[in-house]
């Protein structure tokens, strides 16, 4: 068992005055290729990281759920009965959201429990890792284990998506809540947000020497909530002009007609969303022939179109890549929302160190924050550990 699982089990005796029922936990994600694909119906290839949150959580004689974390003095409770998203605020509306969710989407819920529920995260907030899908899967996993559901892990992540999106009120797709549900050890998760159909994709890194660094600008903008509306609203705009549902029924082949019909800044849009579709496809073919150490490019790629065409990047997160680049990274991309948070860079186990120090060292000569530099491993999913 892990130490964050046997701390938690402890927190929680001291908090609630007896032992837990059971431990669950959930990893953030980081998404190797695909960004902003998941709204508009296309491919995303994000991997689970080996940052988890965990929820220790004990039965109730009543029907009150009862939410803790470690990250604050806040708690928070609520009874079945009364749940609903206007009921909900603050960083409460992760966890009771997904028990809002279960019963608004059917469940029976009549006979469910109480329950105590003390969370800790190990994944940072706010860094593009996903700490919150990280916490509506934690406790997702526990409310079908304890109330005995039977959902699957794809029904889960979509039951953790429909929290985010309403209990929050975040308007994500389904990206996150899958990468943390299905990761697994070494393997990206290959999700059609179409079809909804997911499957794991060997990624093989610790046999051909590889790590992922991730480059946190520790940069979020304000604007970053309604950069990630105006971006949405763009792709239905473009989708509405050329005739078609998503962007996802558009492809290359298009694009000269996409250019006539869209003003400029549209068919940028547009156009990221398309290459970036087919990059995503491109890079699961090309991991499975040619192995990690052939997608640099595709990777670059993307990271010049989410700069130039999605204008979503911010002048950290384009200094560290080209730098990662220029030092023998295999490939460098922001990765998440964008306008700050996060990059990865594909990188030499042996290189790693020699990256590092000329990322924080162009960041520096720019006058730019220092970034947090750290590596993450593709780990398994949303799981019961106790
Ligand atoms: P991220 O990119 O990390 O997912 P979000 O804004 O989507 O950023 O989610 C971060 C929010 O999730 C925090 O503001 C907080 O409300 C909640 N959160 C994250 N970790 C914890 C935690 N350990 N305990 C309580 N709430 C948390
Ligand atoms: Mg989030």
């Amino acid at each position: 068992m892990n130490e964050q699982v046997t701390v938690m089990e402890n927190a929680f005796a001291q908090a609630f005055g007896r032992r837990p029922d059971g431990v669950w936990s959930a990893p953030g994600r980081v998404n190797l290729i695909g960004e902003h694909t998941d709204y508009n119906h296309g491919f995303v290839l994000p991997f689970a990281i080996d940052r988890r949150t965990v929820a220790a959580v004990g039965l109730r004689d009543d029907r009150v759920l009862r939410v803790r974390s470690t990250f604050t003095d806040e708690e928070a409770s609520l009874a079945i009965d009364d749940l609903a998203p206007q009921a909900m605020a603050g960083w409460s509306a992760y966890v009771l959201g997904v028990a809002w969710a279960l019963a608004d989407a059917g469940h029976d819920l009549a006979g469910a429990s109480g329950l105590d529920i003390l969370i800790d995260s190990r994944v940072p907030v706010g860094a593009g890792l996903s700490s919150s899908a990280a916490i509506e899967c934690a406790v997702a996993v526990a409310f079908n284990d304890l109330w005995e559901l039977d959902l699957s892990p794809l029904d889960l992540a979509r039951i953790g998506r429909i929290a985010e999106n309403k209990a929050v009120g975040a308007p994500t797709g389904l990206l996150d809540q899958a990468a943390s549900m299905l990761g697994r050890e070494d393997h990206g998760v290959f999700l059609d947000c179409d079809t909804e159909e997911a499957e794991p994709v060997a990624l093989h890194l610790r046999e051909e020497g590889l790590e992922i660094l991730v480059m946190d600008s520790r940069v979020e903008h304000e604007h970053a909530t309604g950069g990630y509306r105006d971006r949405r609203e763009s792709c239905e705009k473009g989708a509405a002009a050329m005739g078609v549902a998503t962007l996802r029924e558009l492809s290359e082949a298009d694009l000269d007609r996409a250019s006539a019909v869209l003003d400029d800044e549209t068919y940028r849009r547009v156009r990221h969303i398309v290459t970036e579709n087919a990059r995503v496809v491109e890079t699961v073919r090309t991991l499975d022939e040619g192995g990690p150490r052939a997608i640099g490019a595709l990777l670059d790629a993307s990271q010049a179109s989410m700069r130039d065409d999605f204008e979503i990047t911010v002048p950290e997160i384009d200094l560290a890549c080209a730098t990662a680049v220029a030092h023998g990274a295999i490939g460098a991309r922001m990765t998440g929302g964008g306008f700050g948070g996060s990059s990865i860079a594909v990188v030499p186990a042996d290189a790693r160190e020699a990256i590092e120090a000329a990322v924080t060292a162009a960041l520096s000569a720019a006058g730019l924050r220092e970034p947090h530099l750290f590596t993450v491993t593709p780990s398994q999913g949303a799981r019961r550990d106790v």
